[in-house]
């Protein structure tokens, strides 16, 4: 174990900077929990060891009871008052007590009601009475801190936060709830046991350790590795259903693009499309297709019809497909394919890897066929669709869909790799293994062995916040939203 690092009663490590962060947790945060802008109520949120003396400061319960008289699980009606006892807002305020917080700490919620102003005013007094400004994430960073949750379930709560479609919500719940951590927790444990097995070991000399032993171990090892690999495998996956994939539709002005958009958002023409001179490039609108967020790509340019603005030109489609990870492509299949469909069909070749060709208004006669416009393709497959019918367009999510999850299960979203540094501490912990396997081979001693084995051990404990810095934390929690 090397110097800086502690080790807990339950064999958790932490890293001495843990115990730096520990010390800020001295102070009592508060700031505003809900979002920006009006609503029906609207929350401010002090947590910390004064959390209840502030709180008192600012409000004022109808019965006269103090909220530092009150048992936690419990709300007060009352008002919110300044210095001089001026009313700024009726409101309720509910007592958690610690341990029983989502902080671990003594914290008040003040309910107000939801302008930005009032509340701003509420803030201010909490500050004046004591608290400070939490940083983004400050709540949850005590959460942590405190035990309430593994970091790998911090994560989560920002996940649940930012789901948009319901492959990420179980993907965000798998975090948050401990279903990922406890998969980590399985591999940390196996690693421990091969350590334990070693160390009963140890004092074999170098060339005469033990072939079962040996044999054993590497085994174990190939075992983890073999976990570890599949659990990269959701990586990609997970990125998707996390940041949404970035998804173009291009083809020819009436061949049926914001049919199919419309189609996927399940609605109704949104954006007016007949003002001239308004900026369009950035639109994007977010489509829940089996559970995958498509975030498709100038979707006005899409939505403006023939005759409506301007139509989405060769080299537009271009840009777009080359910003994309899916390029749908689409051809009308009511019509001979023309030129500007061949141009369309170069695209296609171009960005073979992520274009799917879809053959539109197959309800209507046909004039194209699926064969044809696949020969033309090159080869590549063909999905034949009709937004009129609904023909197809099953299918055509089941296919994107297995685009996403390739060799990921669907139901496993759980235990989704979610985040590039999950990914990357994975990535790191089976270098860690390979390199226990090479000690093994070269037979250089159980003591390397041992050494490889701890860092792996090491390197997947930072995925739970079980041994990591400060500056990770801090890369960590600063993603998060203020008052969160
Ligand atoms: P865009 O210019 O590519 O966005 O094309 P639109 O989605 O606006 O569609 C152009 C025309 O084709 C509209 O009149 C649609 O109603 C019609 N259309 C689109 N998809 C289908 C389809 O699957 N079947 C039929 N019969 N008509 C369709």
């Amino acid at each position: 174990m090397g110097e800086g690092y502690h080790r807990a009663k339950d064999g958790a490590v932490f890293t001495a900077s843990f115990f730096e962060e520990r010390e800020t947790m001295e102070d009592t945060i508060s700031a505003i929990a809900t979002p920006r802008g009006m609503g029906g109520i609207g929350v401010v949120r002090i947590s910390g060891k004064d959390a209840l003396r502030v709180a008192d400061a600012v409000f004022s319960a109808d019965s006269g009871k103090r909220l530092s008289d009150t048992e936690g699980g419990r709300f007060l009606h009352g008002r919110i008052v300044d210095s001089s006892g001026e009313e700024i807002d009726e409101g309720l305020a509910l007592v958690f007590r610690a341990p029983r917080s989502y902080t671990g700490e003594d914290v008040v919620e003040l309910q107000c009601h939801g302008g930005q102003y009032v509340l701003r005013c509420a803030l201010a007094l909490t500050y004046s009475a004591g608290a400070r400004p939490a940083e983004r994430g400050e709540f949850t960073k005590r959460a942590f801190l405190n035990g309430r949750l593994d970091l790998s379930q911090a994560e989560g709560v920002m996940e649940v936060v930012g789901a948009r479609t319901r492959g990420a919500l179980t993907m965000a719940n798998g975090h948050l709830t401990g279903r990922f951590s406890k998969e980590i927790k399985g591999l940390r444990d196996a690693i421990l046991a091969m350590l334990a097995h070693i160390e009963a070991n140890i004092d074999f000399p170098e060339d005469e350790v033990d072939d079962v032993i040996a044999y054993d171990l590497e085994k174990n090892i190939h075992g983890v590795r073999m976990k570890i690999t599949d659990m990269m495998r959701t990586a990609d996956a997970g990125r998707v259903l996390r940041d949404g994939l970035p998804t173009a539709i291009i083809g020819k002005p009436n061949v049926g693009k914001s049919s199919l958009m419309n189609a996927f958002l399940r609605e109704e023409r949104a954006i007016v499309t007949d003002i001239p001179g308004t900026t369009r490039d950035a639109i994007e609108e977010v489509a829940d297709v089996g559970g995958v967020p498509l975030c498709i790509v100038d979707t006005a340019g899409i939505r403006a019809g023939a005759d409506t603005v301007e139509r989405l030109g060769i080299e537009r489609s271009r840009e777009y497909a080359q910003k994309a990870s899916l390029v749908l492509m689409l051809f009308d299949g009511s019509r001979p394919l023309d030129a500007e469909d061949e141009e369309i069909l170069t695209i296609a070749k171009e960005r073979e890897e992520s274009a799917m060709i879809l053959l539109t208004k197959v309800d209507l006669p046909p004039q194209t066929t699926a064969a044809t416009l696949s020969e033309c393709a090159g080869g590549l497959p063909v999905h034949s669709i009709s937004t009129e019918t609904g023909e197809g367009l099953e299918d055509l999510t089941i296919a994107i869909r297995g685009r996403v999850y390739r060799d990921a299960s669907e139901g496993a979203e759980g235990t989704f790799v979610a985040t590039e540094r999950e990914a990357r501490t994975l990535q790191e912990a089976d270098k860690h293994l390979e390199a226990a396997l090479d000690s093994l081979a070269g037979a250089v001693g159980l003591d390397f062995v041992s050494i490889d084995l701890r860092s792996a051990w090491e390197e997947l404990g930072k995925l739970t916040g079980e041994a990591l810095g400060t500056e990770l934390l801090d890369e960590i929690f600063s993603k998060f939203c203020i008052g969160k």
